[in-house]
């Protein structure tokens, strides 16, 4: 950042600072900057704080395009988180927690559910091969897919549903002969690239950095985070063409990642991560006071907050209102409790 911006950086510090509890990342649609958008937010300061701040956290993290999506619950996030140099992330990858609670849970696959009912008491879901009843129903699926499980959906709770858009997110992830880095002062374990910048990738993450156990010794993984505007045109591509096309671009900042790259799997997102429009943050303060029925929802789009932390309350948030029409939790045992440490 030019000195002028770093300023504008202090003065961006210093005003959500003093302001910092009244942001809740729980209640985005209630803080200081309503709805306002990233990128209205960041023109009252000097322009690189947009190009080279905002936009490239909001982009590679979130996949949002800051014209778009409401700042708050990204500047909540950077005042619970920090900068995103000091960001945690789960030893075992990022579905650990998913897999530790399905490890305790039967869980069934394979069948197609075509349509959830409130029958008022209970929840019914409608599968090809016949129904199950249930005394209640969480929606763990991004908001679209509720809504279309939904055709009888509640009228308080259509607008926040319809109104929680998403964009779609691509990553390429490449296995490496060898543990190649961008070159930096100090070791990364992302190197964002700025929409200013860049056209092709939001980022550059250094998975064996974040965490060595994700690439045997000697060895690298790198993914590659393609940027939101391409992501649309790309969705469809043969994913070997995509790879390359990452690759390619990669070169700039990881040099020899081509001749280095051993095999790579590209990811395609459909939903990837929940927007913030200003429209849905208007309508979430009402889907909340909704009262608790046999048909619940959990996801990172019912908190606004596009990163697993929104996953997680939103979860706690869903298994409370269940709990507080069914009845008592059962009490924690010892065997129950664990203790885990996330690595930086
Ligand atoms: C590329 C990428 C990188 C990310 N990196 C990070 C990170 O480093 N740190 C972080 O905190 N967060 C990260 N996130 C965000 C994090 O993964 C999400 O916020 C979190 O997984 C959301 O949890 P969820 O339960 O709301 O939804 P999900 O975990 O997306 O679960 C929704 C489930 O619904 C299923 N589903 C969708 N459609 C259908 C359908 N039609 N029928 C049946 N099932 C369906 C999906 O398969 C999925 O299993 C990342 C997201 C992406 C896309």
């Amino acid at each position: 950042l030019s000195a002028r911006a770093r300023r504008d950086l202090a003065a961006f510090s210093a005003w959500s600072g003093r302001r910092a509890a009244c942001f809740d990342g729980d209640r985005p649609e209630r803080t200081p900057l309503g709805a306002t958008t990233v990128r209205e937010a960041a023109a009252r300061y000097h322009r690189d704080l947009h190009d080279y701040l905002f936009q490239p956290v909001a982009g590679c993290f979130f996949g949002w395009d800051t014209g778009r999506s409401a700042a708050a619950p990204l500047v909540s996030l950077l005042l619970e988180a920090g900068s995103p140099s000091s960001w945690r992330t789960y030893r075992g990858g990022m579905d650990f927690l998913a897999r530790r609670l399905a490890a305790d849970t039967e869980v069934v696959t394979g069948h197609t559910v075509r349509e959830v009912v409130d029958a008022g008491g209970h929840a019914v879901l409608r599968c090809d091969d016949g129904e199950v009843r249930a005394r209640a129903a969480v929606l763990a699926v991004p908001a679209p897919v509720a809504v279309a499980l939904r055709p009888e959906v509640p009228a308080d709770e259509r607008p926040f549903l319809t109104a929680c858009t998403f964009t779609p997110m691509l990553k390429v992830s490449c296995l490496l002969d060898r543990p190649l880095a961008p070159a930096a002062r100090r070791p990364v374990h992302i190197l964002l690239t700025p929409d200013a910048e860049e056209q092709v990738l939001s980022g550059v993450v250094v998975d064996h950095a974040k965490d060595p156990g994700r690439a045997p010794e000697g060895r690298g993984l790198i993914t590659l985070v393609a940027a939101p505007r391409q992501v649309p045109e790309l969705l469809d591509a043969a994913p070997d063409d995509t790879a390359d096309l990452l690759v390619h671009a990669a070169e700039r900042y990881v040099p020899g990642i081509g001749a280095a790259r051993r095999h790579h799997f590209a990811h395609t997102f459909r939903h990837g991560l929940p927007e913030a429009t200003p429209a849905a943050l208007a309508e979430r303060a009402a889907f909340l006071d909704r009262p608790v029925r046999a048909v619940e929802y959990a996801g990172d789009w019912v908190m606004l907050r596009p990163a697993s932390e929104g996953a997680v309350r939103a979860g706690a948030l869903a298994a409370s209102r269940v709990l507080s029409r069914l009845g008592r939790p059962r009490p924690a045992g010892p065997d129950r409790l664990e203790k885990s440490v996330a690595t930086a």
